[in-house]
């Protein structure tokens, strides 16, 4: 695959709601899903860039019962259809079903799905960086040492940013939306930083 040997060990971690679709409770069904304007055309320039786009999301819906992994699945088959007629493509997908009191490993802001990623994909992750809504994924993003990205698009992000006023949450750069945030990471990326 191109994208694989232009930028080797490179990623860029995605959380799913509120980052990418609106964050509107639970997805529970494909219909259910709805992108925000311009992200397919982001995740394209993103795999052009040659970086690996890895979506980590927690998906508690299937620990309360909501969903059955069937159904992610089928959901996460709507995001591909959606975002492939741009040329975009996710490289992988790393879910915690879990409930926030079976204290998984996985769950974020735990770094366990990050630590899988890091495992399948032979990952650098001096050469990666997290985009999310939360100040779960930016604190993720602080326990792996890679440059947390906030995009301001979802009724989180606001929390986000007060725990780093607090002093709670390092976060490298704020972005109104997703493409900004890939904007962003294409110049950090063209100026050879990582
Ligand atoms: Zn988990």
């Amino acid at each position: 695959m191109k994208g694989l040997s232009i930028r080797p060990g490179s990623a860029v971690f995605v959380d799913r709601d509120g980052t990418l679709n609106q964050d509107s409770g639970y997805v529970t069904s494909p219909d259910q899903l709805v992108l925000f304007p311009g992200v397919p055309q982001a995740i394209a320039r993103l795999n052009q860039l040659g970086v690996l786009v890895l979506m980590v999301t927690n998906q508690s819906a299937i620990g309360r019962g909501m969903m059955t992994m069937e159904d992610l699945t089928n959901i996460h088959g709507r995001l591909a259809a959606l975002i492939r007629p741009y040329g975009a493509r996710i490289d992988g997908i790393f879910s915690c079903p879990h409930l926030p009191q079976d204290d998984c490993g996985c769950r974020k802001p735990k770094r366990g799905l990050i630590d899988q990623a890091v495992d399948r994909f032979s990952l650098d992750l001096s050469k990666c960086y997290l985009v999310g809504d939360k100040r779960s994924d930016l604190e993720v993003a602080q326990k792996v040492a890679v440059p947390g990205v906030l995009v301001m698009t979802s009724p989180y992000s606001k929390g986000a940013l007060q725990a780093r006023d607090e002093g709670q949450v390092a976060i490298e750069h704020v972005a109104e939306t997703f493409a900004q945030a890939v904007d962003w990471i294409e110049q950090h990326l063209m100026k050879g930083v990582t």
